[in-house]
């Protein structure tokens, strides 16, 4: 018995370095990505991307190879495994079986095609021309096709396997009913708030507020949330985004702009929530599936929660915005809180996605999901797509694109074949607002600590309730676990009507 616990021991430890060579080849990666949008100068582009393309290929060589499916087996069967391997070996398992299933030429025909569709789509944009993009479009939803099938998908559709990939266990089943919730809410709150007499003084946050001090802004926020900055990093790039390579290593970037308050801040915070999630892992798991990211939508549920649920409520303006005006007093003098507040949460429908509101967003995020889960029924085809985007645009945000580029053509995401991300987008609002309505019961005084801009205590039930199981549940487990019911999006529906009622005046 002796001998079998130490032949166990030792062969998960040999699969723990293994899994960590995988996550340190994949981090390289990152850090390389992370140079790419940050400080590469431009002619580095074609050296970065074989670089990049070269470690993803020896991450997934590693990651399908004999040995470590042994290892996983052997792994597996032990006896007397604690709770805590035992999760490891099912979420490594899991990576490995999606991995393997794939045929490699597939891979490599699937990574080739994206990287000439990422290419035509970035003219076709310029060009606000679909048709240079629909041929690569075409195949590319070909090809994940194949690769749905060859995922499996068990008693479901093709786009299951898909979803899955982002949001484990997530099946258009379990969507559908959630979706149709969310739009419902949603297009019941946008109608009211177009309808209120109430507006908000938007151009407020479109005077000057000089780069320097949002920058200092930004870090202040940022030391206040409890992001660690010797573990971390903001810089600027043109898109925001997080990045980690380690618990110890997890960056942000955000975007500033002169003449708009609303960028760089709520970028950092959301990013900010993102890189928390990521700090807030176990350092012995390092590496493991015990310190990742359960999926997408959590992971959209932490910078979501730090940037709509804190970020944008009064609250908390009512420590920060005595600072900011000390900071932009040119911009803020004579400003009212209640006129900043209700500025920098105005609803508005407006055609791109990124710079959507917290209410607006899932009507962007509904369309998208509608049309790829019709493209990968076969109810429509690749050439439908512009049609169909406008006029789902013109039926649940009542304006119409006028050209494609501010329709069909806005986002990178089918071109890299990110086909079942955008309902991550969603879930983390979802998300976002049942775990706050758990936290508000948990953290009595919650009102009180962000009018003393005391955000620690957030942070903390976010680490302990969340962040410190890594992939130990699932999200289904997760919110179960937390809130003891499954997604719910009537916390998502309450949310809004507590905040937007009041600032608009209206019912609903
Ligand atoms: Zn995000």
């Amino acid at each position: 018995m002796v001998r079998y616990k130490e032949a166990m021991k030792l062969n998960c430890t040999e699969l723990v370095s293994a899994l960590r060579d995988i996550y340190d080849l994949r981090s390289a990666r990152a850090v390389l990505e992370w140079d790419q949008s940050t400080y590469m100068p431009p002619k580095g582009n074609d050296a970065r991307a074989r670089q990049i393309a070269l470690l993803s290929e020896l991450a997934h060589q590693k990651l399908c190879a004999e040995k470590l499916g042994e290892l996983l087996l052997y792994c597996s069967s032990g006896v007397d495994i604690s709770d805590d391997d035992q999760a490891l070996v099912r979420e490594a398992r899991r990576d490995r079986d999606r991995a393997v299933k794939v045929p490699s030429s597939l891979v490599r025909e699937i990574s080739e095609t994206c990287g000439q569709a990422h290419a035509i789509w970035i003219e076709a944009r310029k060009k606000n021309n679909f048709k240079l993009y629909a041929p690569v479009l075409k195949k590319v939803v070909e090809l994940k096709k194949q690769e749905a099938h060859a995922i499996g998908f068990g008693q479901g559709v093709p786009y299951d396997a898909l979803l899955d990939g982002f949001e484990p266990g997530a099946t258009v089943k379990m969507l559908d009913p959630i979706i149709a919730e969310t739009r419902e809410i949603t297009t019941r709150v946008v109608e009211a708030t177009s309808n209120s007499r109430r507006k908000p003084k938007i151009r407020i946050l479109r005077r000057k507020y000089p780069l320097k001090q949002q920058e200092q802004f930004g870090f202040a926020v940022l030391l206040k949330m409890g992001y660690d900055l010797d573990a971390g990093r903001l810089d600027s790039a043109v898109h925001p985004f997080s990045t980690s390579f380690d618990v110890e290593d997890s960056r942000i970037t955000t975007r500033y702009d002169e003449r708009y308050f609303n960028d760089a801040i709520f970028s950092t915070i959301h990013e900010g929530g993102h890189a928390l999630y990521e700090q807030g892992f176990q350092k012995k798991y390092s590496g493991t599936p015990l310190a990742e990211a359960i999926s997408m939508g959590i992971h959209e549920s932490q910078s979501r929660l730090w940037e709509n649920q804190v970020g944008r409520s009064l609250q908390l303006w009512k420590y920060f915005f005595p600072k900011a005006r000390k900071l932009f007093p040119q911009a803020l003098s004579g400003v009212k809180l209640e006129d900043f507040y209700f500025a920098i949460n105005a609803v508005q429908p407006s055609l791109i996605r990124v710079d959507a509101d917290e209410v607006t967003y899932n009507l962007h995020i509904i369309i998208r999901y509608e049309l790829e889960q019709a493209l990968f029924s076969g109810e429509i085809q690749v050439q439908d797509l512009p049609k169909l985007w406008n006029d789902k645009m013109k039926a649940y945000l009542g304006i119409r694109p006028r050209k494609d580029s501010e329709g069909v053509l806005q986002d990178i995401h089918w071109s890299f074949g990110g086909f079942g991300y955008f309902p991550s987008y969603l879930l983390g609002n979802l998300y976002a607002a049942q775990w706050s309505a758990f936290m508000k019961k948990d953290l009595k005084k919650f009102d009180q600590l962000l009018t003393q801009g005391n955000l620690v205590p957030i942070k903390k039930w976010l680490n302990e309730n969340i962040h410190q199981h890594g992939r130990r549940y699932n999200a289904q487990q997760l919110i179960m676990k937390i809130t003891g019911e499954a997604l719910n999006p009537e916390y998502f529906g309450n949310y809004l009507r507590d905040k937007f009622q009041p600032l608009y005046d209206v019912k609903w």
